[in-house]
């Protein structure tokens, strides 16, 4: 069996010891004769899972007692509208526009209100994070929404958006987990887990009770954030597997020492191929230097054809998921926690001879 270095935007590469852990227990998970999967979700069994993952998820990302930690079935999109129909009191609300997962969460939001772009980067295809230190924020709006990596553009928000006291709400999708955060910064910080910490499908929301409650009219029970609150996410059957993936994530990066060790990690494989782009002759990147992502570093040569035979190439070596998005073309690497160091090594390792064979 060989593994390759998988540098997928998502679904992405996760732990190797979380995959064969996962793997020993797919018969008879402790002792009970049967694949988490196929257990009662009101079973004791699952329920410690829950716990445990809730527990642990709480204590990595320094989760106060007065947010809530929502395991909700349906991904990113779904968060796209759960946000407006939970929190739209005044029909109002304020976007920051950084890349297409920004823009689809506003035009999501645009069904239920009225909905403004108070910032963006699509004038230079979302190559840098706009200046959101004083925006003009309605007074009635109900919040300020952004996406904080942007998983395709491979840009971040180094600093925090100034909300001005209205409610922030932050897509932390791609960038979940791989540095700490200040969770009381925002209102609700959601993301989708499959960029970096676990299996498709699935989002983990962390949600300040007082914005619990109120939805607009006829807002299915699903969407409502008090049906998952009031619950312990399980009103109804929830992804049993995923939540039992995140959970053995969440022990992995406690081991390693938590998100600072996570960070400190993050940043020096993103050092390392940033540092070769930028004394490459052949390679660059095209963001702003001082916006640019730790998850997702994207590249280019300037050549379609050669970009083309770059990520073919490299998937020939073992490095694979390599091309840009399909709307922008070029290529990508992220480098999510479970990406080890030894892969950006090889990928650059790897560059500088296509770089040598090339010139
Ligand atoms: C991938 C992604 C999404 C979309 O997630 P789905 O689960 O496919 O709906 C949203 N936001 C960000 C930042 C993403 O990277």
């Amino acid at each position: 069996m060989a593994r390759v270095f998988n540098f997928s935007a998502g679904p992405a590469v996760l732990p190797e010891e979380v995959l064969r852990e996962a793997a020993e227990e797919m018969l008879d998970y402790k002792g009970t004769g049967m694949s988490v999967m196929e257990m009662s979700h009101r079973s004791k069994m699952f329920q410690d899972i829950l716990d445990d993952a809730e527990q642990d998820f709480r204590e990595l990302l320094g989760v106060p007692a007065n947010y809530k930690v929502l395991f909700i079935q349906g991904g990113g999109h779904v968060q796209f509208a759960m946000v407006p129909l939970n929190l739209m009191k005044n029909r109002k609300a304020e976007y920051i526009v950084t890349g297409q997962w920004a823009k689809k969460a506003l035009q999501e939001a645009a069904l239920y209100g009225d909905v403004r772009a108070v910032a963006s980067s699509e004038d230079k295809v979302y190559s840098y994070i706009p200046d959101c230190t004083d925006l003009s924020i309605r007074a009635d709006a109900d919040y300020l929404y952004f996406c904080k990596n942007n998983t395709i553009y491979g840009t971040v928000f180094h600093e925090t958006p100034n909300a001005k006291g209205k409610t922030l709400v932050a897509d932390v999708s791609s960038c979940f987990l791989s540095v700490p955060e200040k969770v009381t910064d925002y209102g609700i910080l959601w993301g989708g887990v499959q960029k970096n910490v676990g299996p498709a499908g699935m989002a983990i929301a962390v949600v300040r009770e007082d914005l619990i409650g109120d939805c607009l009219p006829g807002t299915p029970t699903m969407l409502r954030y008090e049906t998952y609150a009031a619950h312990g996410s399980l009103y109804n059957t929830p992804p049993c597997y995923n939540i039992y993936i995140c959970g053995k994530v969440f022990r992995w990066i406690k081991e390693i020492g938590g998100l600072a060790a996570m960070q400190k990690r993050n940043e020096e494989k993103a050092a390392l191929l940033y540092d070769f782009l930028d004394q490459s002759k052949l390679f660059s990147n095209p963001v702003r230097r001082e916006d640019r992502s730790v998850m997702n570093v994207t590249f280019v040569t300037g050549n379609a054809a050669l970009d083309k035979k770059f990520v073919e190439e490299a998937k020939a070596a073992g490095l694979e998921n390599l091309k840009g998005h399909r709307t922008v073309g070029g290529m990508r690497a992220s480098l999510y926690n479970a990406m080890p160091k030894e892969g950006v090594q090889r990928l650059v390792d790897f560059m500088a001879a296509f770089e040598k064979r090339e010139a």
